[in-house]
């Protein structure tokens, strides 16, 4: 992960803070903790937190006192304040953590955000995690992003004046289990809106319970979930709910049956067409299998891979197939001829994202917590950990000119040329994440999710330029039939249609709910979005700019391929996978026997 240089220490905020104690006693004091060596959108949160405390203290006429030292959680210090706040981190050592549940228990009162709920069979701190109400971190949603939060409580001091419902800003969104609401001592005040479902385009939150402020009656303590990155304080309503927070608990202070929230880890390049021999590719991740369709026959088999299988890519020029397989740590390579597993391959832990690069042969794999990149060479097998210095999020490669381009996690995009083995970096995005390559024309399209900016990279010189687009443009599909790119837009529903060869936009076709993922077959210029919010595929005619037809598919399509005049559609929580006619707008479930190994 990134880390953001050390924050100077806003005086101003501590002669504010200072000159309002001199003019009349402040209502109560607050110590705030914060780290600056932690994830770095966490660090982004607590600066912009500090601003926002330091301009509430003046008004609201309390003392607010910030430190990165954590030693000042002691039982002497801690005597001096009502109210700690934790913006971004929680304490290791078991004095500080002693000194704090002696506090607690005395009476005093505890705000705390985000990260700094963050518990996990590392943690070593029970105590904590009964404070917390029995909550444990389970899983997050990825990348950060805006979510309708409801409100519970309508009669509690802290969301007394604010409306049922709001659409918090960007935030990374945690589920818990146990959820805390299921302990009888938690009053939940805030919870996603299950009309959020399935929220991510990486880790989703699928469904359940998942609250995101909630008090445990016992103690006198509000821990609020949002807390990721630079947008979490730019919302009237939600900065409405932490100050009324801080006054509450400054000051100051069920609802059951709900199911235990579940989530998953998925990708778009959960099915993938081969377009040299029209099969088609799809990972079963429950059952650790990989479906194959023929492009000739229809008929569909599949084979056993690694388990929880979820993402493939191809290399056309030696048939290949590869599968990571997140669960086990490897990748499967398909022989695309024969349809069989002919070695598997160990990576490290969490492969997420896959490219193959088949001008040089190679197969990039980035994994989900890890700042390297493992390189297969196509030809051995065997395997190099290249030193990217960052996560990536998506990869693509450009055979033509033998290019591989990374997006990663710190806003640069990385670009690996494959004969050379060199790499460099373009600075093009800002929490980029869709990603594809104009073949006629090399140029890289990289869409933000912080905006509604897409980035235009020549794939020749390097320079980069800006179209605006739809907010959240998170999956982009070439056609390159037509040389049109489509980008789907995940907060305005919609698709831009961009000119490859001017980039001019020329046409904003609106689509379903929180499109996601997008295919354009390149012959018959049809083109197919994943509305992943509403269950359905639409399906584009790439000639009249138009939608063709709605297609329900029941449950929410998160990745989608073109081939054979046909959509495939891989959709959350069904293991199978669904063809779509694009004429008669019939689904079909595809359905595989097992190829014996
Ligand atoms: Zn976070």
């Amino acid at each position: 992960m990134t880390k953001y240089p050390l924050l100077a220490v806003p005086l101003v905020a501590l002669l504010l803070s200072a000159q309002m104690v001199m003019g009349q006693s402040p209502r109560f004091r607050t110590l705030v903790f914060y780290s600056t060596t932690v994830e770095g959108d966490h660090v982004q949160f607590a600066k912009d937190a500090l601003a926002f405390f330091s301009s509430i203290a003046v008004k609201d006429q309390f003392e607010f006192i910030e430190t990165r030292n954590w030693a000042d959680l002691n039982e002497s210090n801690l005597k001096k304040y009502q109210l700690v706040v934790w913006l971004n981190d929680s304490p290791r050592n078991p004095e500080q953590r002693l000194a704090f549940q002696r506090y607690m228990e005395g009476g005093g009162a505890w705000l705390a955000f985000h990260a700094s709920g963050y518990n996990d069979e590392n943690t070593g701190w029970p105590w904590f995690v009964e404070f917390l109400g029995g909550a444990v971190f389970s899983i997050n949603s990825w990348p950060p992003l805006p979510a309708k939060l409801v409100i519970d409580e309508r009669t509690h001091p802290v969301t007394a004046n604010l409306p049922d419902s709001y659409v918090a800003p960007q935030n990374e969104w945690y589920l818990w289990k146990p959820s805390p609401r299921l302990n009888s001592h938690v009053r939940v005040l805030v919870t996603l809106d299950p009309t959020n479902y399935p929220l991510g385009l990486k880790d989703v939150v699928l469904a359940g319970d998942c609250p995101v402020v909630w008090t445990n009656l016992k103690y006198k303590m509000v821990y609020m979930n949002m807390g990721h990155g630079g947008e979490i304080l730019a919302n009237s309503t939600q900065n409405r709910l932490i100050e009324n927070t801080v006054l509450w608990l400054g000051t100051g202070a069920t609802r059951a049956g709900d199911a235990e929230a579940v989530g998953t880890r998925i990708s778009p390049q959960a099915v993938v067409a081969n377009p040299k021999t029209n099969k088609v590719y799809a990972v079963n991740s429950g059952e650790g299998t990989l479906s194959v369709v023929s492009g000739v026959s229809h008929a569909a088999k599949k084979m056993k891979v690694g388990r929880n299988p979820s993402t493939i890519a191809i290399n056309p020029v030696t048939n290949r197939v590869y599968v990571a397989n997140a669960e086990d740590g490897t990748v499967s390579v398909v022989d695309g001829n024969l349809d069989r597993v002919i070695t598997t391959v160990q990576v490290g832990a969490l492969p997420y994202v896959v490219a193959v690069n088949s001008t040089s042969d190679k197969v990039y794999v980035s994994r989900t917590f890890s700042d390297t990149t493992t390189v297969i060479d196509g030809a051995t097998n065997q395997v190099r950990i290249l030193d990217t210095g960052v996560q990536a999020t998506a990869i693509v490669s450009n055979a033509e000119v033998n290019k591989t381009y990374m997006i990663n996690q710190d806003d640069t995009v990385t670009v690996l040329d494959g004969s050379a083995d060199s790499s460099s970096k373009i600075h093009a995005g800002n929490r980029a994440w869709g990603l594809a390559v104009n073949p006629v024309n090399h140029k890289i399209y990289i869409g933000d999710t912080l905006g509604s900016t897409l980035r235009i990279v020549d794939g020749k010189s390097g320079s980069v330029h800006s179209v605006q687009v739809g907010e959240i443009p998170c999956a982009i599909a070439v056609d390159s039939g037509s040389n049109r790119a489509y980008v789907a837009n995940y907060v305005s529903n919609s698709v831009t249609v961009l000119d490859g060869a001017n980039d001019a936009v020329l046409a904003t076709i609106p689509v379903g709910v929180h499109p996601q993922a997008i295919a354009a077959d390149t012959e018959k210029h049809t083109i197919y979005v994943a509305n992943t919010g509403s269950h359905s595929v639409s399906v584009i005619s790439g000639k009249s700019n138009s939608v063709l037809g709605t297609v329900n598919v029941g449950s929410g399509p998160y990745a989608v391929a073109a081939s054979n005049s046909l959509a495939y559609v891989k959709c959350l929580g069904l293991e199978g996978l669904l063809a779509i006619d694009p004429h008669t707008l019939a689904v079909n479930a595809v359905v595989p026997t097992l190829n014996p190994q």
